[in-house]
């Protein structure tokens, strides 16, 4: 309403302004009056110039529902960065294989507008089922002279960066993404996941132009726009709790605004915050709260750096729920601030031989097990399954603390690789030009769209084959 109005009246302005400025050239009187109408139609078009965005800064929560957010802003005791942006909307999350999706068919339809089936990355469904590789909306601005590139907090090969910038039929096919990550032409990558980089790869790399950096402070010496490929640990950067000389999401967002800033070109940045969904999947609610944290301060930076220029759209969304979560009536926030672990190093130390009970009494998490959570304890060791055994920790913490995930034997004791998302809608923040395009439920898959709707450009997706062109073509 408010932008329709203001629009109503920059388009009053300009005809008013137009209606005078006419005048005052034909008759060549200029008076005060006219002139500050002639400095309305300078503010109108001013106005229309930057409705348009030039860059787009789009962040991820991985997992993140809106009960997570309401967790932290809980925890934090005051709003969050992302409670203060203007337009909010919804996002529907399911994918092709089930009405709850998985990270890789979110993130596929949030980049390429193809929804998918859970699992598959930058792919989509074409004649006869047969997977084909579909374009996504960055690789599709690369080609027009876009710098584009991706942050996150897990692997560079995980889920959510990879369907912006490769294409592969499973997800966890990662040493082939990194591969194709070599040319896909992207000005950045900041994550984890040394491990699918080994040594030819990354001279490939070099080859390619790319710096390498493995600190964050080599990371800050970067001041001048170059290729970078920065991995920042073998596997996901860890949990906040336990993170020490990575660097945070705030940090690698900075940087990565900086360098392209530098580019003078304009730019398409993803940053996701990717532990939050792993948190949720430990029933995890101090690592949720903590990673929902530092996504939010990485958000809340970006928010203001765009302010400043007026050129940036930022949104913040998320590509579906994780593990159930609600807070309880027994919510008990001093208890959860307690916790200083996350629940998978708490597993990690259990697996190195500490007896579970006696540690968890020795942090002063509790005085005593219950004979419930001793039984839960029993069973997940029986399995010798570390992401089980972290799970249960993780619950059993939560669960004093008054928030519950979902029930421990679902998707958990009785086949736990059933995905432990939920199917629900996810909420989606938009601030700067183009911001008026998201207040509204759309499908997740209908975000590329709008994102090149705001830069004043308009992105059809379409599938990589010449078979999919000439059958779109005769509009079959
Ligand atoms: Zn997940």
């Amino acid at each position: 309403m408010k932008i329709q109005k203001l629009n109503f009246f920059a388009v009053f302005f300009t005809i008013c302004s137009l209606f005078i400025v006419g005048c005052q050239s034909s008759e060549g009187i200029e008076n005060p009056k006219t002139r500050s109408k002639t400095k309305n139609l300078k503010n109108s078009q001013a106005q229309t110039k930057v409705s348009q965005a030039r860059n787009i800064l789009l962040f991820i929560g991985d997992g993140m529902g809106d009960a997570h957010i309401t967790l932290a802003r809980l925890m934090e005791k005051k709003k969050l960065f992302l409670d203060s942006f203007p337009v909010l909307g919804k996002l529907e999350t399911f994918s092709l294989s089930n009405v709850v999706t998985d990270s890789a068919a979110s993130a596929t339809a949030m980049a390429t507008g193809w929804k998918t089936l859970n699992g598959v990355l930058g792919m989509a469904p074409g004649k006869g089922k047969k997977l084909v590789p579909v374009q996504s909306l960055m690789e599709w601005l690369r080609g027009k002279g876009y710098s584009v590139g991706v942050v996150t907090t897990t692997r560079i090969t995980h889920a959510t960066p990879a369907a912006f910038l490769s294409h592969v039929e499973r997800r966890y096919w990662e040493k082939k993404v990194a591969r194709q990550y070599l040319k896909s032409g992207a000005q950045l990558f900041f994550g984890g996941g040394k491990k699918y980089f080994n040594k030819s790869l990354l001279r490939d790399f070099q080859k390619n132009g790319y710096r390498l950096v493995f600190s964050e402070k080599d990371l800050m010496k970067l001041h001048t726009f170059e290729k970078v490929l920065a991995l920042f640990s073998r596997s996901h950067i860890p949990f906040e709790l336990e993170r020490s000389k990575e660097p945070s999401l705030l940090e690698m967002t900075k940087k990565a605004v900086e360098l392209l800033e530098k580019g003078k070109r304009p730019f398409f940045l993803m940053v996701e915050g990717g532990r939050i969904d792993h948190g949720a999947h430990i029933h995890d609610a101090a690592s949720v709260w903590r990673q929902l944290v530092g996504f939010d301060r990485a958000v809340g930076w970006a928010k203001d750096w765009a302010a400043k220029r007026e050129d940036t759209l930022v949104v913040v969304t998320a590509d579906h729920a994780t593990g159930g979560l609600a807070v309880s009536k027994n919510f008990r926030p001093q208890y959860l601030k307690s916790i200083r672990h996350s629940a998978e190093e708490l597993a990690k130390r259990v697996q190195r031989g500490e007896e579970a009970e006696a540690l968890l009494r020795k942090l002063g998490y509790i005085q005593k097990l219950t004979k419930r959570e001793k039984q839960w304890l029993k069973l997940a060791s029986l399995q010798k399954n570390g992401y089980l055994l972290a799970k249960t920790i993780g619950h059993i913490l939560s669960r004093r603390a008054g928030v519950y995930f979902y029930p421990l034997e679902y998707g958990s004791f009785k086949g736990f690789q059933r995905p432990e998302h939920s199917g629900v809608d996810v909420s989606l923040y938009a601030f700067g030009p183009g911001e008026h395009l998201f207040g509204k439920t759309m499908l997740n898959s209908k975000l590329p769209i709008y994102l090149a709707k705001a830069l004043g450009e308009e992105f059809h997706p379409q599938m990589k084959t010449r078979k999919r062109k000439q059958h779109e073509k005769t509009g079959d």
